[in-house]
C-alpha cells in the first residue's frame, strides 16, 4: 500500500426520522433482536454497519465488481486469498439523545386474513431507537499516490450515498419493510488535510481532536481558515447511464392519513396500564407503525387483484403461495424470504391528535345482555392526522396502476384500519401531499414517456432527474392523473 499523502474527513449527523433498528443478532429475555451498543452500553451504529450500508447502496447502482468500490472499500478474494485494505474508514456513530431510555420494543404480528386477528406463532419483536435521535458520523478517506486520480469519483460516490439515505430511498438497518430506518442527513461537512505540503495539517491531525462532536466543525488551521467546508450532496452529479447496473428509478409518495372515524391501533399490553386497549405510542407519541398501514393496503390490493380476475392471489399467512412462483401481491408486497418492493415508513402525528377514552361492556352473544365484570376501556385517536412516506423501487406500470387504485380508495375514505373495523372505527382519508419520481437513466420508463401524460422532470439533484408534484388534487394536476389513469385503464402499460 502506498504512502498516505493526505486525508479527507467527512462529518455529518444522521437523524432517525422514524424509529430505527440496527441489529446485533443478539437475543435477550425481553426481545428477539437488540440494537448495537458499545462497551459503555451506549447505542451505536457501528462503523462496519455504516460501511456495509454505503457499499450496498453503491453496489445497487454500479454492480458488485465496480473497480472503484472494491479499491476504496477493500476486498477479500477467497479463492486466491488476496485481499486489500480499504481506503475508507467509518467510525462507530454513538447516539446523541437526551431522552432516557432511547429505545422501546416494537411488536410485529402476522395477521390472519380469514379471522382478521393475530396469527398464532407469527409474532416477533425488536428493539428500536426512537425517531429524532442523532448519530454524529465520521468517514475518513485516505489519499495515496495510487488512488489520487479516483478521489473525486469516490467523493461523489459518498455524496450519492448521503443523498439516497436523506431521501429515504434506502432505509437504514432492519425492519425497513415494517416502517423502520428512514433517516435524514444534516450538516454534512468535509475537510482535507494535506500531509505532503502542509506540516501543520499533519500536526493538527495528530494533536487536535478531530473527532469530538461539534468541535470538528469549528476547528481552524494556523492561518485561521476553517478546516471544514460544506459537503453538498444535493447538487447535480453527472454519470453516464452505461456505468449503472441495476437501479433504474423509484417512486416516492408522501401522504397524510386523516381520521374520519375514531382510530385504534393497539399498542402492546403492559401491566401498569390503566386502559385495556390503548393507541400505540413510541417515545410517548402516538404513531402508526408502517406495518399497521401496509397490512390493510395489502388486503385491499389483494381484493383489487382478485376483482381484476387474478385467481392466483394467495393468503400470505394461512396459505402462502410457493416461493418459486410468487403471486402478484407477494411480488409487490413481499413474502417470507423476499423483501417487499414497497417500503411504507412509520407514520407520525402531524400535531397532537385528540385522544378519547371509551368504556364498553362485553355483550353476551347468547342472551344479548351485558356480561358482568366485563367492562373494558379504550384510549383511541378521535381526531388526528398522520404523515408518512412510501418508496417503491422500479414499479412497472402494473404496480403503478395498483397504487393509483389504492390511493383513490384512500381518498374516497373506502379503507379502514386498526381495531374495531366492524364497529364504526378506523375509517381514514388518505391524501398524497407530494409525489416524486427519481430516475437516473430513463430507458426503462421512457418506453412510454411520462411526458405524454403531462409529467415533466422538473428537478435535478445528485444523480437523479426528478418529477415532483405537490398539489395533486389541484384541477390541473388532477387532469394529468386522470390522463394517466385512462392510459393505464386502456392497457397502454408495458408489462416488464
Ligand atoms: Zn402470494
Amino acid at each position: 500500500m502506498s504512502e498516505i499523502e493526505g486525508k479527507y474527513i467527512i462529518h455529518f449527523k444522521l437523524r432517525s426520522r422514524t424509529n430505527l433498528h440496527i441489529g446485533t443478532g443478539k437475543v435477550d429475555m425481553d426481545t428477539d433482536a437488540l440494537c448495537q451498543r458499545n462497551a459503555s452500553g451506549e447505542i451505536v451504529i457501528s462503523g462496519t454497519t455504516l460501511a456495509g450500508v454505503f457499499r450496498c447502496i453503491l453496489e445497487r447502482l454500479y454492480g458488485e465488481s465496480d473497480p472503484i468500490i472494491t479499491e476504496f472499500f477493500g476486498y477479500v478474494d477467497e479463492q486466491s486469498s488476496n485481499s486489500q485494505a480499504s481506503h475508507i474508514y467509518f467510525e462507530d456513530a454513538v447516539i446523541e439523545d437526551t431522552r432516557s431510555p432511547h429505545t422501546d420494543i416494537r411488536d410485529g404480528i402476522g395477521i390472519n386474513r380469514g379471522y382478521q386477528s393475530a396469527q398464532y406463532h407469527c409474532k416477533y419483536d425488536r428493539e428500536t431507537v426512537f425517531k429524532g435521535a442523532f448519530f454524529p458520523c465520521i468517514i475518513t478517506v485516505n489519499l495515496t499516490a495510487s488512488n489520487k486520480n479516483k478521489i473525486d469519483t469516490i467523493l461523489n460516490y459518498l455524496r450519492i450515498c448521503l443523498y439516497t439515505l436523506n431521501e429515504g430511498l434506502s432505509p437504514l438497518g432492519g425492519g425497513a419493510s415494517a416502517g423502520l430506518g428512514f433517516c435524514s442527513i444534516e450538516s454534512a461537512k468535509i475537510c482535507f488535510l494535506d500531509f505532503m505540503t502542509r506540516r501543520d495539517n499533519l500536526q493538527d491531525f495528530l494533536l487536535k481532536d478531530f473527532y469530538d462532536g461539534n468541535n470538528t466543525i469549528t476547528l481552524k488551521d494556523k492561518d485561521g481558515n476553517d478546516y471544514f467546508q460544506d459537503f453538498s450532496f444535493t447538487s447535480k452529479i453527472s454519470v453516464t447511464p452505461s456505468q449503472l447496473k441495476y437501479f433504474n428509478y423509484c417512486v416516492k409518495i408522501e401522504y397524510n392519513l386523516e381520521t374520519v372515524e375514531p382510530l385504534l391501533i393497539n399498542g402492546p399490553r403492559t401491566n401498569e396500564e390503566d386502559v385495556d386497549f390503548k393507541f400505540v405510542t413510541t417515545g410517548g407519541e402516538c404513531f402508526i407503525p408502517g406495518s399497521s398501514f401496509k397490512g390493510p393496503l395489502r388486503s385491499r390490493a389483494e381484493m383489487i387483484l382478485r376483482t381484476m380476475g387474478d385467481n392466483s392471489i394467495c393468503d400470505p399467512v394461512a396459505n402462502p403461495c410457493p416461493q418459486s412462483t410468487p403471486c402478484r401481491a407477494c411480488e409487490i408486497f413481499g413474502y417470507q424470504g423476499k423483501k417487499s418492493s414497497i417500503l411504507v415508513s412509520d407514520l407520525e402525528a402531524c400535531e397532537n391528535p385528540s385522544l378519547k377514552y371509551f368504556t364498553h361492556n362485553k355483550i353476551d352473544r347468547f342472551t344479548g345482555g351485558t356480561i358482568a365484570n366485563a367492562l373494558f376501556d379504550e384510549r383511541l385517536v378521535f381526531n388526528g392526522t398522520f404523515k408518512g412516506t412510501m418508496v417503491i423501487d422500479s414499479p412497472d406500470l402494473f404496480t403503478i396502476r395498483l397504487l393509483i387504485h389504492l390511493f383513490k380508495d384512500l381518498y374516497l375514505e373506502d379503507i379502514r384500519m386498526g381495531h374495531g373495523k366492524t364497529n364504526g372505527y378506523g375509517k381514514i382519508k388518505g391524501k398524497i401531499t407530494k409525489l416524486q419520481v427519481f430516475a437516473i437513466s430513463l430507458s426503462k420508463i421512457d418506453r412510454k414517456p411520462l411526458s405524454e401524460y403531462g409529467l415533466t422532470y422538473n428537478k435535478e439533484e445528485g444523480i437523479f432527474q426528478i418529477i415532483e408534484i405537490t398539489d395533486i388534487y389541484f384541477p390541473e394536476n388532477k387532469k394529468v392523473f386522470s390522463s394517466l389513469i385512462k392510459a393505464v385503464k386502456s392497457k397502454e402499460w408495458v408489462y416488464e
